[in-house]
């Protein structure tokens, strides 16, 4: 597979559609050059939810982790819960949070599309996510608040985490027909080894 073809998952989660922000999400992944080869709007069934997020047997400890370092780094008491229970708590949240109304979910396709999509996407919590990222710039929420209240951090969007993560969450989202093979005239430019053809 040439690096041009590599494949990512983005949700747009009910908290964007509710804000009136898919136009606005789209339009950030849509410019970095990236191709839109799949799109559709529905609401998540509670076994998608629970498929998606067990796909990686060691997601449920990884998120644990995260949030335990996510507490020590502001110097915050750290939850008594081992991470495992953590994760566990976090999925029932998700699958809450995630099953409450309508949701985008879409393929994006270029070189480095999983990288890319993460970048402007941002870290999970969007108290500390990057400046200048989805998840940074368009809405508000932590850890804390988000476990004091016993609910999912609102974080706007889903996005695979690596290649093969996006590969194993797709077919969960979208069947093969929905998934569109096409050329976009810009990719010409940004894969194509000369530039000919531009000057006349
Ligand atoms: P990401 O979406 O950035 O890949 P994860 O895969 O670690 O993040 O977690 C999936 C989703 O679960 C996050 O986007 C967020 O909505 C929620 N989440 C993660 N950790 C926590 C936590 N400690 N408390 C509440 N919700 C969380
Ligand atoms: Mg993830």
């Amino acid at each position: 597979m040439h690096p041009k073809e590599e494949r990512t998952l983005v949700i747009i989660k009910p908290d964007g559609v509710q804000r009136s922000l898919i136009g606005e999400i789209v339009r950030r992944y849509e410019r970095s050059g990236l191709k839109l080869i799949a799109l559709k709007m529905f609401v998540p069934t509670p076994e998608q939810v629970m498929a998606h997020y067990l796909t990686d047997p060691d997601w449920k400890q990884k998120v644990g982790e995260k949030a335990i370092e996510a507490y020590k780094q502001k110097g915050q008491k750290v939850p008594s819960r081992s991470p495992q229970e953590i994760g566990e708590i976090v999925l029932n949240n998700l699958r809450k949070y995630l099953t409450s109304g309508p949701a985008v979910a879409m393929v994006w396709q270029g070189m480095h599309a999983v990288g890319v999509v993460r970048k402007i996407t941002g870290g999970t919590e969007p108290l500390t996510s990057d400046v200048g990222t989805i998840r940074g710039d368009l809405t508000l929420d932590s850890y804390l608040v988000a476990d004091t209240d016993g609910r999912a951090v609102r974080n706007l969007i889903h996005a695979s985490g690596n290649a093969k993560e996006a590969e194993q969450e797709i077919p969960i989202w979208f069947v093969e027909e929905e998934i569109l093979k096409y050329r976009l005239v810009g990719e010409s430019i940004l894969y194509d080894v000369n530039l000919d053809g531009i000057l006349e």
